[in-house]
């Protein structure tokens, strides 16, 4: 395949190959259902529960709060679904969302208001962010959940978590978090942060794609999502995914390890990505920036739809997003952008640029280059 210069690392990211060493032998020799009671189980066992307890030290929990999904998507649906279900009562039926979370949130959330649940949407400022004091009016006792990610996937903006787990805690309800933009880049200390619930997924830190992590706080109760055998204590059917099970361990050791070295590497990407856009006229920032991720650059560029730039710098060698990945497919502007108060035209002519540790100086400036030439290009039109 034709190299091109990938800044989609809010898509996903490349598997690091020190995890494909450590997944491998998983995939050939030790092969055995980790449910299997003889020696090859209990030996994909073992390797699972190694990973259980390395994930669960890493992020401050016990290894019986950690509870691997095929991904983020599950864990976020079995987050909200699960809780609302086991949590209800008839006076307690209310989901505080905030509307910039994830479609795997967002559609979960929707479809408990079609059994009848109440959903009250929070505001979210211009700069991306839900305010303290929208969580504080939107909580009260008739709330059984509310939902609000540590980081947004579009912006990048990080959101009042801590305090919003603070408010809903005083008022009885649970706190679910998103944390899957976020693992990459900022520690999970699940002690700190006190919600009840947090996803994560490992192909947004080099890891396999197709396994994420729920973690459920000791004592909250939940209803499973996927039934059928007895794995994951009871709580998830489905034969173990050893393999991507024990690459996420390991590579989201890898990324608490590498963290800080990571992120001053991407901040200097961001920093010579727009100083070499600085001579395109029309172009600025959306979202805040004092309070963001280190790797996301979300841009306005008057005049110039999305969906043609991607296309036309596609052809020219570059990779990024209009909005989230899950969503540039479709032609509707982006929710969070709509959200934040971008009219329909401004939130089509934004794109999302995001780095990865894999990235080079060279991308970055090579990037911008084809991203500049691109804008001209439309522009004459
Ligand atoms: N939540 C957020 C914030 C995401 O960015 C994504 C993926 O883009 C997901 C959830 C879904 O995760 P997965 O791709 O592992 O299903």
């Amino acid at each position: 395949m034709e190299k091109h210069v990938y800044l989609d690392n809010a898509a996903t990211t490349p598997l690091d190959t020190r995890v494909l060493e450590k997944m491998t032998p998983y995939l050939t020799d030790i092969f055995g259902n980790a449910d299997s009671p003889h020696a090859v189980g209990r030996k994909a066992m073992g390797a699972v529960d190694l990973a259980r307890d390395r994930v669960a030290e890493l992020i401050c929990a016990h290894q019986n709060e950690v509870y691997f999904t095929s991904g983020g998507t599950e864990a976020d649906n079995w987050a909200v679904i699960g809780s609302v279900l086991a949590n209800a009562t008839e006076k307690r039926r209310k989901i505080v969302c905030s509307p910039i979370e994830h479609h795997a949130v967002l559609s979960a959330v929707e479809r408990l208001q079609k059994y009848g649940f109440e959903i009250e949407w929070l505001p979210v400022n211009e700069g991306g962010r839900v305010e303290t004091n929208a969580l504080e009016s939107a909580i009260d006792e008739s709330t059984v959940l509310v939902c609000l990610m540590m980081a947004n996937n579009e912006t990048g903006v990080l959101q009042p978590v801590k305090e919003g787990v603070k408010i809903a805690h005083e008022k009885g309800a649970l706190f679910f978090t998103d944390a899957v933009q976020y693992a990459p880049y900022m520690p999970i200390d699940t002690k700190e942060i006190g919600a009840d619930l947090l996803s994560f997924s490992a192909h947004k830190f080099n890891g396999p794609k197709g396994v994420g992590v729920l973690y459920i706080k000791n004592g909250v109760k939940m209803e499973k999502l996927v039934g059928g055998g007895e794995q994951e204590r009871g709580m998830r059917g489905g034969t173990l995914n050893v393999a991507s099970i024990v690459g996420l361990a390991e590579a989201y050791a890898l990324t608490r390890a590498e963290m800080e070295k990571n992120n001053e590497k991407l901040q200097r990407l961001c920093k010579i990505f727009l100083k070499e856009l600085g001579g395109l006229s029309g172009v600025s920032r959306n979202g805040e920036k004092e309070h963001a991720l280190p790797s996301v650059l979300n841009l306005h560029i008057d005049g110039v739809e999305n969906t043609a730039l991607l296309y036309k710098t596609d052809l020219l060698g570059l990779c990024f997003a209009a909005g989230s990945a899950c969503a540039s497919a479709s032609v509707k502007p982006s929710h969070v952008l709509t959200a934040m108060g971008f009219d329909e035209k401004k939130a089509k002519e934004s794109v999302r640029i995001s780095f990865g540790k894999c990235n080079t100086e060279g991308d970055a400036l090579q990037g911008a280059k084809i991203f500049i030439k691109a804008v001209e290009e439309l522009r004459k039109f």
